[in-house]
């Protein structure tokens, strides 16, 4: 049964992508692990992607519908029509288009601080593999399977009250510290179902009808 969605997650294309360039990239930053800052590079990409899946999910893809096109088209690509059909596999994983420039761009930016090789590509070691370890938790989110562990149980409840109870609470996939941090952490009976929790483009309308 587990071999069965391991193989599933693996052979999705954007995630098979992502996988090789995690490994190739791993396989150079362990060549350095004699150095301390390869593990404070690791440790800081993990936690910079960990903040940026929160704050992305939250003031990127739950914003109101734009007016321009292109940018409502790639906004329902990228989160609503995940919110309208959370099971589909194909509007699941972020695709390699969106996540392969911000990694280059985010790595650019590393190397222009560090000036370090070495550090810079730690750097994007720890966001690519915290970026696997957030499709495989939000994967088990929405496939039929008891996470193993307590927390991925917990997780897997959160993300689905995200989706089914109220899509303004509970952004972190990961993790709830940052929906703790930022005011969006609440117990489930303390919130209201909303009405546009499969349907975030309509939400905006209703608003301006009160
Ligand atoms: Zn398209
Ligand atoms: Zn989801
Ligand atoms: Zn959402």
């Amino acid at each position: 049964m587990k071999a069965k969605f391991l193989k599933e997650f693996f052979t999705f294309p954007d995630i098979l992508i992502m996988s090789i360039l995690f490994l190739i990239s791993l396989s150079f930053t362990l060549s350095g692990w004699y150095l301390l800052e390869t593990w404070v590079a690791l440790v800081a990409g993990m936690i910079g992607y960990a903040a940026s899946e929160y704050l992305i999910h939250r003031f990127l893809f739950h914003l109101k519908p734009p007016r321009n096109p292109f940018f409502l088209h790639l906004l329902k690509r990228l989160h609503y029509d995940h919110h309208a059909d959370p099971n589909n596999l194909h509007l699941l994983f972020l695709p390699v288009w969106y996540s392969l420039p911000l990694i280059a761009g985010t790595g650019a930016v590393c190397y222009l601080f560090t000036s370090d090789v070495i550090v810079t590509n730690a750097f994007v070691t720890g966001v690519i593999g915290f970026l696997l370890f957030y499709e495989w938790t939000h994967y088990i989110a929405h496939r039929p399977v008891q996470p193993i562990s307590p927390w991925g149980r917990w997780m897997k409840k959160l993300h689905l009250w995200h989706h089914f109870k109220n899509e303004h609470y509970w952004y972190g996939v990961t993790s709830p510290v940052f929906d703790v941090m930022l005011g969006t952490y609440k117990n489930e009976q303390d919130v209201e179902k909303s009405s546009t929790v499969r349907d975030l483009e309509r939400r905006w309308d209703k608003d301006v009808e009160l």
